[in-house]
């Protein structure tokens, strides 16, 4: 049920991204869950496919480095299994990215949070079995209050859990992480043109051919239909959170996978919150953080620069402040980012 979902969510992105050129390449691999697919244009074709392997690779290592599920260790994981009290060194890579989503989680008042590993396995949204009912209320209150705010920051890269209920979860962020570095690998491959579609997450650099790439945000509740179409050209990362695709409904409730992590249950302010910024990590971290302020985040992600989409609980959709000027003028020439909305 769920990879029907995301298949669709896909297949909608893929029709409305472009329409593929003899001179456009396109690969997809099964990986962090879900399709991610390569388009790569105005390049030969042994180097985009060997460009295109290379980032795969590169993304399976980042699901590898940070995933908390499947068999195998990885530092995540041991962190999550070490004594409360003692820290414990992270390698760079980890610390660097928990450091960004511990400061996504401060600056979004705890709209999103790298610490609630143990709350979303107890939902298990991300587990095989897709789930049927809510925990227990007495379950999601005792988790969720372990989960905030619950670790200490030690000197270079060490942290301590201060409880043995605080697990490190990026699920909401390491799917942006990942196809930053995925995109970086095709421009060292010599790649100049480009989209990565991680199950919605996209980055774009470049143009297909001399016109920007176009991206279809697809709408929450009507599947098939798109509720703007982004013309993009330059690096643009644009990543949707929505609760569309990990879902089950129970007593004509929708529960859903992007909790909120005050109450511990799923996030009720919205549909769809998409997020358009140059860092692919960034644009991951804040869609779920916007997902789960609604409406009250725009102009949080206005004063930080990035462009904003939200679909709210009534299925009103709103642009951030900056978002609603289109930019009128095209310069692909010099790749400068640019984005356009066709409403
Ligand atoms: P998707 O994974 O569908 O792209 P998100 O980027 O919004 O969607 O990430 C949702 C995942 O992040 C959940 O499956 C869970 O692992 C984790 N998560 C859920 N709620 C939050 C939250 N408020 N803050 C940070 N991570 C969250
Ligand atoms: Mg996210």
């Amino acid at each position: 049920m769920r990879l029907i979902h995301r298949l669709f969510a896909i297949s909608i992105l893929f029709i409305t991204a472009c329409s593929p050129a003899s001179d456009t390449i396109h690969e997809t691999r099964f990986m962090m869950g879900t399709l991610i697919e390569f388009t790569i244009h105005d390049a030969g074709q042994e180097q985009a496919l060997s460009a295109i392997e290379a980032a795969g690779s590169e993304i399976q290592r980042i699901e590898n480095l940070f995933t908390i599920y499947g068999e195998g260790s990885n530092p995540v994981r041991l962190f999550n299994q070490s004594p409360p009290g003692i820290m414990q060194k992270l390698p760079t890579e980890v610390a660097t990215l928990l450091e960004t989503a511990l400061e996504v989680e401060k600056r979004s008042g705890h709209a999103f949070s790298p610490t609630l590993g143990a709350l979303n396995r107890l939902w298990g949204f991300s587990q095989a079995e897709a789930p049927a009912l809510p925990p227990s209320d007495e379950k999601i209150s005792t988790l969720s209050k372990a989960s905030l705010a619950c670790l200490q920051h030690g000197s270079e890269g060490s942290f301590s859990r201060n409880s043995p209920l605080c697990e490190l979860d990026f699920g909401a962020i390491a799917k942006g992480y990942a196809i930053e570095r995925g995109m970086e690998t095709l421009q060292s491959h010599g790649i100049n043109h480009a989209i990565i579609n991680a199950g919605g997450d996209i980055k774009v650099i470049g143009t297909h051919g001399d016109r920007p790439w176009k991206i279809g945000i697809r709408h929450p509740r009507n599947s098939g239909e798109v509720i703007t179409t982004i013309e993009a050209a330059g690096e643009i990362s644009i990543v949707t959170s929505g609760d569309y695709e990990r879902y089950f409904n129970h007593q004509g409730r929708r529960y859903h996978h992007i909790l909120d992590p005050q109450s511990g249950m799923p996030a009720s302010k919205a549909q769809s919150a998409t997020i358009i910024s140059s860092s692919a990590t960034l644009a991951d971290a804040w869609s779920t953080a916007l997902f789960v302020m609604g409406r009250e985040g725009l102009p949080l992600i206005g004063k930080m620069g990035m462009n904003a989409i939200l679909v709210d609980d009534n299925g009103d959709i709103h642009y951030s402040k900056k978002c609603r000027i289109p930019l009128a003028a095209l310069t692909l020439g010099s790749y400068a980012p640019y984005i356009r909305y066709e409403n």
